[in-house]
């Protein structure tokens, strides 16, 4: 039977929709939400993670409904001898203490890359070192940077204005180290005005920007010239999701919203638009970029056309804590360095 006529005044406008690549999950969000199922899997409920896990509501309410419970403190659990999961984002060194003198048992889902960062401050420190952060103020990941040593050893730098008057303390070697999620083109700069007031300043021999928030940034930047709107499927706290829409703009793109799922986008935004560009920050699931397909299709007739930049092989091993607990646990991809 052939498929029943539309008529001329139904049919829908055409857009075409360049999905960038990569997009959405990284390695470490993917770790970090495997451990929260495999302890549930392992141990049941109730599990308690302290702060979100990533900074994705739909992944957080997801995990609720398996049975997690988040937490922004240690001291909001009860001494019930349940596991306890530390975010993707780290934490301060009082945290796992805190954890250990109360004897919780908990597991450290930090992102091995932001544990490298860690591990610099450190050797920066033990070398007598001041240490200068390139960061935002009040990221979870700052906070867990920064308390990685005493209180004075490190400064942070939120812009290259401030960069440029910084006051370093007297007398000592400095280094620079950076929060793994910034955007690539104002780190550069910041890290150049550094360079310039401290020539003799140490840092990292590759940059502390991890591999997903470089490609995802490489990835908005090649389509965002192309697009006459670009939507970051995101979290409005999520910094890597924040920084795509950023470099969207400064990289062409007319307007770039960010949206945390499809409902929330209405699709008569792209009235007016031939094409659409479409990404997600590492914390977001790549069910959510197909809500926003399904909520633009309500209105267009899509033509969706995916751009990759560069193929992601990257995976981190679950804690042995999991792994070791459980002989019959799925094989696990073999971590590779980014
Ligand atoms: S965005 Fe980068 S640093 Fe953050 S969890 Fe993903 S891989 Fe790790």
């Amino acid at each position: 039977m052939p498929p029943p006529a539309t008529h001329p005044s139904e049919a829908k406008p055409s857009l075409t929709v360049l999905l960038a690549g990569p997009r959405g999950f990284c390695a470490g969000v993917d770790r970090a939400i495997r451990i929260v199922e495999e302890a549930l899997r392992l141990h049941g409920a109730p599990v308690y993670v302290r702060h979100e896990i990533v900074h994705n509501r739909y992944v957080v309410e997801s995990l609720e409904r398996q049975g997690a419970v988040f937490v922004e403190e240690l001291d909001e659990i009860p001494d019930d001898g349940r596991p306890v999961v530390f975010s993707a984002h780290g934490v301060p060194k009082s945290v796992p203490a805190e954890a250990a003198r109360r004897r919780l048992f908990y597991l450290d889902a930090t992102c091995p890359l932001v544990g490298k960062v860690h591990r610099e401050a450190e050797r920066h420190f033990a070398a007598g070192r001041h240490i200068l952060l390139i960061g935002h103020a009040g990221h979870p990941e700052v906070i867990g940077t920064m308390g990685q040593l005493p209180p004075g050893a490190v400064t942070l730098v939120e812009d290259a204005a401030q960069a440029r008057r910084l006051r370093a303390p007297e007398g000592r070697p400095l280094a620079y180290i950076t929060q793994t999620t910034l955007s690539v083109d104002d780190t550069a700069e910041i890290v150049a005005a550094l360079r310039t007031r401290f020539p003799s300043i140490a840092g990292p021999a590759k940059e502390d920007i991890c591999y997903a928030t470089t490609n995802r940034q490489a990835a908005v930047k090649a389509i965002a010239p192309r697009c006459d709107l670009l939507v970051v499927v995101g979290a409005p706290n999520s910094s890597n999701s924040l920084r795509l829409r950023e470099v969207a703009e400064r990289a062409g793109c007319p307007r770039a919203i960010l949206v945390q799922r499809g409902a929330e986008l209405d699709p008569a935004v792209a009235e007016g638009c031939a094409t659409v560009g479409v990404t997600a920050g590492a914390s977001a699931p790549e069910a959510l970029v197909e809500e926003v397909l399904a909520r633009l299709r309500t209105r267009f007739d899509l033509c969706v056309e995916e751009v990759v930049v560069r193929e992601e092989r990257v995976a981190f091993k679950l804690p042995a804590a999991l792994t070791e607990a459980d002989p019959a646990a799925p094989p696990l991809a073999a971590a590779t360095t980014p």
